[in-house]
C-alpha cells in the first residue's frame, strides 16, 4: 500500500492517542477482576527481575500474554492477567554498592520506572494485584512456608560441598553453574568448591512424582519436559555389597549389574566413610583425600586416584580386587562407592589403563547387534553396550537385561532407583533476600522464629565485602525463643527461586494478611492456563514451582492442584538487525523506549507479533516496523474516510449485491480463521488474515459505493481482530465508527466460516490463476470480455461417482443409465478423471459454483480490466461448456 500525502493527513498521532486510551482503560477498570469470579482464564507472563528497564525480550513476552488476555476477555471470559516484581537478588546489591545507595531504594526506583514502561506499552494488568517479592508483606510468607515445609520434614540442614563464586561471594545452585568450565551464571567467574552447612529443601522426596507427571503436561513443549526428565535423571539399577577388608560390607549402586564378573577394581569417593577410615592409618590415602578436597572440580582428571593397599571381595567371583580412593567417584551420587569394570565403562577403562589394572571382557555383542564380536577389543576401548555374557561362569550366554534381573537375587542385592536430582540448597550468604526464620542458641541448637515474630525483616543495609547480615550486629543478636538465653539469628537468606515458586498463587489474593493466599480462591483459580516466559527457566524455576505446588497441595492449601501451569510457551529471542543476539558490545540493541516514541507501542507490538510465531526467533527489521506502522495508519484512514462519508466511488455496477455478498463471506471467514489462529497462539497467521481483509475492503470501496452495513461490519471486524495486538489504534477506530463503549470490552466477532467457504475460495483462486495463465500464454494485451462457463450437471455426477468408485471409474460411470445417454463424452470425461483418481476433490454443485463465480466476478474485472460474464451450461456456447469441469469453469477471453 502506498501512502499519499492526503491520506497522511488523516493519520492518528500515537503520542496523543496511546496515553489517552491507557488512562481511559485505567479509569474504566477494564483489566480488574473481582475476587468472586469463578475460575477465570489465568494468563501469566513470568514476572520480570527488577533491573530497571524493559528490553525487547520483555516486550515480546508481555505482548504475547497481553494479546491473549485481551482476546479471551473480548470472547467473554473473565481474565486474570496480573503483574509483579521478582525484586530480590544480588544485582540490586551490586547496583547499590556502585551507586552508594541501598538495595531497597534502588529496587523501588526500578519498579516505578518499569511499571511506567509497561503502561506505555499498553499492557492491561490488574494492578490491584501487583506484588513485589522484596516487600515484607510478601516475603513473610516465604518464612512461614519455610516453617510449614520444615514441619513436613522437607527442610534439612546438610553439610555439603557447595559451588562458591569468589566474585559474587555467594553459593550457587548446581543449576547456576554453567558449562564444562563451571562458570558462575551471573558473572562467568570459575566457581570453587567449599564445604558448608546449608539449609535444603528436600525436593528429592518428590523426584518420582515430578518425573511421572511430566507425561501428563500435554500443554508444555516437549523439549522442556525432556530437559526436566534429564535433570531429574532417574536410573533404575541395583545395589550389592562388597566386603572391604576389615571395614565390613560396602554398598555400591550400579545400573550394569550384568558386568559384575568383570569388576577388576573397587573405588571409593574421597568423602566415603570407609575412605576416611583407611586414611587414619594410611598417610598416602590421607594426603590424597586432602588434596582432592582442596582441588577445584576440574583440576583432577578421571585417572586421579590412589591404591589403599586394601582388597574387596567380589560377591560374584569370590575374587579379591584392589581398592582405590578416586576423585571421579562423587560422594553424593549413588553410594559414593563403585566396582569398576574397565572393559565396559569408559571412565573405568581410562583409570585402569593409567594404573595398569586388568581389563576383562564379560559382555559381547549379540548376533543381531550392529557390532561384530570379532571387532571388539576391550583392551583398546570399553564396549559399553548391552549384549550377552561371556567369562561369567555358569551365566555365559545370558542376555544383559536378564542377567541384571537375575544377579540381584543371586548376589543378595536389591533393586534400587537413583536420581540425579539433588536436594535444593536455598541458603545464600547475601543481604537482599528473605531472611531464613531460624535462631541459633548454644543450648537448644536451631530454633524457629515463632509465627507471632514474623516477618523477620531485613535490617538497614550495611556496605561490606562479606554478608551484610553478618555485619548487622544489633539485628543479629537476639534471644532464644525456647530458653531465653542470648542467641544469634541465621544470617543466610533464601535463594530467590523460593520467591518465584509460589508468586502465581499470591496473585489470587495479594492483600491477604492471615495466609500466603486464600486457599479456596487459589484452588478455584489455579492452575495458570497460559504461562509464557523464556526457555532459560526450563529447569530451575519451572521445576521448583512444580515442587512447591505439590507440597502446597499436600499441605491442603490448594485443593487438588498438583501442577501450576497447564500450558507453557517459551517465546523465542528477538535478535538484532544483524541476526545476532542483541548486545551492548555489538551495538545492535533496539530500545523499546525509542520505538514507542518514534512509532508508538502499537507498532512495536504489531511488528513483533507479525514477525514470527511466539516460539521462533526473528531479527529486528526497520522495514517490518515501517510496514506495521503504515498498516495501522492506513486502516485508521479507511475507517475515518468511511466515518466522514467519503468511502466509495460513483461507480454503481449492477452486480453490487454480489460484491457485497462476496465481501460479507470474506468477513465471516476472516473472523473464523483469525479466531482459530489466536487460539493456537499463531498470531502472525491471524494478523495476515486481517491484512487480507483490509486489502479487500479497500478494493471494495474503490470498485463501488459499498453497501454501508457490509462495509462497516468489515471495518469493525478488522478493528476487533486487531484490538488484542494493537489496542490503542483499535480503540481509535472503534470510536471513529461511532461507538461509545471500549473495543477492549466489545464482543469478539462471531466466528463461523460460511458454508463451503474453503471450496469456494479454492475455486476462485484456481479460476483466477487459469485466467492469468491464458493471458500470459496467449499474450493477450487488453482483454475486453472474459466468459466463464460452468460445467453441466452430468459432469458433476461423473465426478461424484469417480470419487466413490473403487478402482474401475469408467466401468462405474458407464453403468449409470443417465450418464450413458451422454455417450462418448461421458466415457471420455470418466477416463480423464480416472487418470487422476487420487486427487478428486469435492466440488461445489453447478448452481453454487455459478453463484460463487458471480460473487467474485468483480475481482476478476478489476484485475484484468475486462467485463466478466458467468454463464450456466444452458446459456453458454456448447463448445465452451464442453471444456468445463466441476470446479474448473471453461474460460473464453475476447480481446
Ligand atoms: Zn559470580
Ligand atoms: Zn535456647
Amino acid at each position: 500500500m502506498t501512502t499519499t500525502g492526503e491520506e497522511r493527513e488523516r493519520w492518528f498521532d500515537h503520542t496523543e492517542i496511546e496515553p489517552r486510551w491507557q488512562r481511559t482503560w485505567d479509569e474504566a477498570d477494564v483489566f480488574r477482576i473481582d475476587d468472586d469470579e469463578t475460575d477465570p482464564e489465568y494468563v501469566l507472563a513470568m514476572f520480570p527481575y527488577t533491573s530497571g528497564s524493559l528490553h525487547m525480550g520483555h516486550v515480546r513476552n508481555y505482548t504475547i500474554t497481553d494479546a491473549y488476555a485481551r482476546f479471551e476477555r473480548m470472547r467473554g471470559e473473565s481474565v486474570l492477567h496480573p503483574m509483579g516484581w521478582d525484586s530480590f537478588g544480588l544485582p540490586a546489591e551490586n547496583a547499590a554498592e556502585e551507586r552508594d545507595t541501598n538495595p531497597r531504594d534502588w529496587t523501588m526506583q526500578c519498579i516505578d520506572s518499569m511499571r511506567d514502561q509497561l503502561t506505555e506499552m499498553g499492557f492491561g494488568y490488574d494492578w490491584d494485584r501487583e506484588l513485589a517479592t522484596c516487600e515484607p508483606e510478601y516475603y513473610q510468607w516465604n518464612q512461614w512456608l519455610f516453617k510449614q515445609f520444615r514441619e513436613e520434614g522437607l527442610v534439612e540442614r546438610q553439610a555439603a560441598e557447595l559451588n562458591w563464586c569468589p566474585s559474587c561471594e555467594t553459593v550457587l545452585a548446581d543449576e547456576q553453574v554453567e558449562g564444562e568450565e563451571e562458570l558462575c551464571w551471573r558473572c562467568d567467574t570459575p566457581i570453587e568448591a567449599r564445604e558448608m552447612d546449608q539449609w535444603f529443601f528436600t525436593i528429592t522426596d518428590y523426584a518420582e512424582e515430578l518425573l511421572e507427571s511430566l507425561d501428563d503436561l500435554d500443554g508444555w513443549p516437549n523439549n522442556v519436559r525432556e530437559m526436566q526428565r534429564n535433570w531429574i535423571g532417574k536410573q533404575a539399577g541395583a545395589s550389592v555389597a562388597f566386603e572391604v577388608g576389615e571395614h565390613g560390607a560396602v554398598d555400591i549402586f550400579t545400573t550394569r549389574l550384568d558386568t559384575i564378573h568383570g569388576a577388576t577394581f573397587f573405588s571409593l569417593a574421597p568423602g566415603h566413610p570407609v575412605a576416611q577410615e583407611i586414611a587414619e592409618d594410611n598417610d598416602e590415602v590421607a594426603e590424597y583425600i586432602e588434596m582432592a578436597e582442596e582441588a577445584d572440580e576440574d583440576e583432577l582428571d578421571v585417572t586421579s586416584g590412589v591404591f589403599t593397599g586394601e582388597y574387596a571381595t567380589n560377591p560374584a567371583t569370590g575374587e579379591e580386587i584392589p581398592v582405590y580412593v578416586a576423585d571421579y567417584v562423587l560422594t553424593d551420587v549413588g553410594t559414593g562407592a563403585l566396582y569398576a569394570v574397565p572393559a565396559h565403562d569408559e571412565r573405568d577403562h581410562e583409570f585402569a589403563e593409567a594404573h595398569d589394572i586388568d581389563i576383562v571382557q564379560v559382555v559381547e555383542p549379540t548376533d543381531d547387534a550392529d557390532a561384530d564380536p570379532e571387532d571388539i577389543d576391550v583392551q583398546e576401548a570399553a564396549y559399553p553396550e548391552d549384549g550377552v555374557l561371556v567369562n561369567s561362569g555358569e551365566f555365559d550366554g545370558l542376555a544383559s537385561a536378564e542377567a541384571r534381573d537375575r544377579f540381584v537375587e543371586e548376589f543378595d542385592g536389591e533393586h534400587r532407583t537413583e536420581y540425579n536430582l539433588r536436594d535444593w540448597g536455598i541458603s545464600r550468604q547475601r543481604y537482599w533476600g528473605t531472611p531464613i526464620p531460624m535462631i541459633h542458641c548454644d543450648d537448644c541448637g536451631y530454633v524457629e522464629v515463632p509465627d507471632e515474630d514474623l516477618p523477620v525483616e531485613l535490617p538497614e543495609f550495611v556496605h561490606t565485602t562479606g554478608n551484610p547480615l553478618d555485619a548487622a550486629e544489633e539485628w543479629k543478636q537476639t534471644t532464644c525463643p525456647d530458653c531465653g538465653a542470648d542467641a544469634v539469628r541465621e544470617t543466610d537468606t533464601m535463594d530467590t527461586f523460593v520467591d518465584s515458586s509460589w508468586y502465581f498463587m499470591r496473585y489470587t489474593s495479594p492483600g491477604m494478611e492471615a495466609a500466603p493466599f486464600d486457599a479456596e480462591r487459589a484452588s478455584d483459580w489455579m492452575p495458570v492456563d497460559q504461562y509464557v516466559g523464556g526457555i532459560e527457566h526450563a529447569v530451575m524455576h519451572l521445576l521448583y514451582a512444580r515442587f512447591f505446588t505439590k507440597v502446597l497441595d499436600d499441605l491442603d492449601m490448594v485443593n487438588g492442584v498438583r501442577e501450576p501451569f497447564t500450558n507453557l510457551t517459551n517465546q523465542g529471542m528477538v535478535l538484532g538487525e544483524d541476526g545476532n543476539k542483541m548486545s551492548k558490545s555489538l551495538g545492535n540493541g533496539v530500545s523499546p523506549q525509542r520505538i514507542i516514541e518514534e512509532y508508538g507501542a502499537d507498532t512495536a507490538r504489531l511488528f513483533i507479533m507479525e514477525a514470527a510465531q511466539p516460539e521462533k526467533e526473528f531479527a529486528w527489521s526497520p522495514e517490518g516496523v515501517q510496514s506495521a506502522h503504515s498498516f495501522l495508519q492506513n486502516v485508521y484512514t479507511l475507517v475515518s474516510e468511511y466515518a466522514d462519508g467519503e468511502a466509495g466511488t460513483d461507480a454503481d455496477p449492477e452486480n453490487g449485491d454480489d460484491i457485497a455478498d462476496y465481501v460479507a463471506r470474506e468477513i465471516d471467514a476472516t473472523a473464523a480463521n483469525a479466531t482459530a489462529e489466536f487460539e493456537d497462539f499463531r498470531f502472525n497467521h491471524a494478523l495476515q488474515a486481517v491484512r487480507e481483509l483490509v486489502s479487500l475492503l479497500r478494493r471494495y470501496q474503490e470498485a463501488t459505493t459499498p453497501d454501508a452495513d457490509t462495509f462497516e461490519r468489515g471495518l469493525a471486524t478488522a478493528a476487533k481482530l486487531l484490538a488484542p495486538v494493537a489496542p490503542h489504534a483499535a480503540e481509535e477506530m472503534w470510536a471513529e465508527l461511532g461507538h461509545d463503549d471500549l473495543i477492549a470490552e466489545a464482543e469478539w466477532p462471531a466466528a463461523e466460516a460460511p458454508a463451503d467457504y474453503e471450496m469456494e475460495r479454492q475455486l476462485i483462486e484456481n479460476t483466477r490463476e487459469d485466467i492469468r495463465d491464458i493471458v500470459d500464454t496467449v499474450g493477450i494485451e487488453d482483454p475486453q470480455t472474459i466468459t466463464l462457463a460452468v460445467a453441466p450437471e452430468w459432469k458433476h455426477r461423473v465426478l461424484d461417482l469417480a470419487r466413490n468408485a473403487d478402482g474401475n471409474v469408467v466401468g462405474t460411470v458407464m453403468q449409470d443409465e443417465e450418464l450413458r445417454e451422454q455417450g462418448e463424452a461421458a466415457a471420455d470425461f470418466a477416463k480423464e478423471l480416472a487418470g487422476r483418481a487420487q486427487s478428486l476433490d469435492e466440488q461445489l454443485p453447478p448452481e453454487r459454483e455459478q453463484a460463487a463465480l458471480e460473487r467474485a466476478a468483480w475481482l476478476v474485472e478489476r484485475e484484468f480490466g475486462a467485463d466478466v460474464i458467468v454463464q450456466s451450461p444452458e446459456e453458454a456456447d456448447p463448445d465452451l461448456v464442453g471444456k468445463a469441469g466441476p470446479g474448473r469453469p471453461a474460460i473464453d477471453i475476447e480481446e
